[in-house]
């Protein structure tokens, strides 16, 4: 008996920052079904879990869902949340990419659904023929794209860039701010230093500001913490973050289900050495600060 309620404080407690609100399953280019991530999130401890596939788009991808799946996708979310309710919390939401005025998070089609959150991203920018290209991609294909889309005009796509981001906080619907400096990965990759010149330091200071005005909430995205060594925002703008007052939540973009927690611990021992105390979970449907364990 106190061997069984130690384990439940110790369950407990590992739940406590044990949470994800950026996770990919096969109904866009996620690796496996909905199911097996909700049983590996509830194998790790989890405490609250949300899906966000990648909302459709007005042209086929690999790696959008269709919008013939969103159906299917309500269907399988609440199937599995009614099972599995007795033992983790599970949300509903998507990622939706901005394009342009017309394709973005603030379109009715997205406000009407009844999701729990939503995560705006930029993965495509429209290249100097107006076609969309996707820029979350690796170090060499992003050269690729550099020199046969944008005629190796690098200044020229931050600042489409930090453009079409400003533009999708100005006209809202979602919640929280995807990977929100990616592409300066690969800009550094290929041409080392740019992020740090002053003019790309200033425009990340406006945009900054502006998510914090608005209120938005930003993941410190842990993807690529492994593979790459660096969380997205990059780790020198927590100060700032925390200096603007932006709460942040961790998020692990997982496409995997062994990946779910990968790189948490370490975003969240990031942010307590550069002064966060809390992060932003789900409860109970509310968005809270939670101390960071
Ligand atoms: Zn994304
Ligand atoms: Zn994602």
């Amino acid at each position: 008996m106190f061997f069984l309620s130690l384990h439940k404080r110790i369950v407990k407690k590992m739940g406590i920052n044990l949470t994800n609100y950026h996770c990919h399953s096969i109904f866009c280019d996620g690796r496996t079904d909905m199911k097996t991530m909700v049983r590996f999130a509830i194998a790790k401890g989890f405490s609250s879990f949300g899906f966000s596939s990648h909302a459709p788009l007005p042209f086929q991808t690999t790696w959008t869902m269709d919008k013939g799946d969103v159906a299917d996708y309500f269907t399988e979310f609440k199937r599995l949340k009614d099972i599995y309710k007795d033992r983790i919390a599970l949300y509903i939401g998507l990622e939706i990419d901005y394009l342009d005025h017309r394709q973005n998070p603030s379109m009715k089609y997205f406000r009407d659904m009844h999701l729990d959150f939503r995560i705006g991203s930029v993965h495509l920018l429209s290249d100097l023929d107006g076609n969309f290209v996707d820029i979350d991609c690796s170090v060499e294909r992003f050269r690729e794209i550099l020199f046969n889309h944008f005629n190796n005009h690098i200044d020229f796509m931050i600042r489409l860039y930090i453009n079409n981001l400003m533009s999708m906080i100005e006209l809202g619907g979602f919640d929280i701010l995807g990977h929100c400096d990616k592409m300066f990965y690969n800009v550094d990759a290929v041409c080392p230093g740019k992020s740090s010149e002053g003019w790309v330091q200033r425009l990340m200071n406006h945009y900054f500001l502006k998510i914090a005005e608005k209120g938005y909430l930003v993941e410190i995205n842990t993807k690529k913490y492994h593979e790459l060594g660096t969380f997205f925002p990059r780790e020198k703008y927590f100060p700032m973050l925390l200096e603007l007052g932006i709460p942040v939540v961790v998020n692990s973009d997982a496409h995997y289900p062994d990946l779910i927690n990968d790189g948490r611990f370490e975003a969240l021992a990031a942010l307590k050495k550069n002064g966060y105390e809390t992060v932003r979970q789900l409860q109970d449907g509310v968005w809270r600060d939670v101390m960071i364990e």
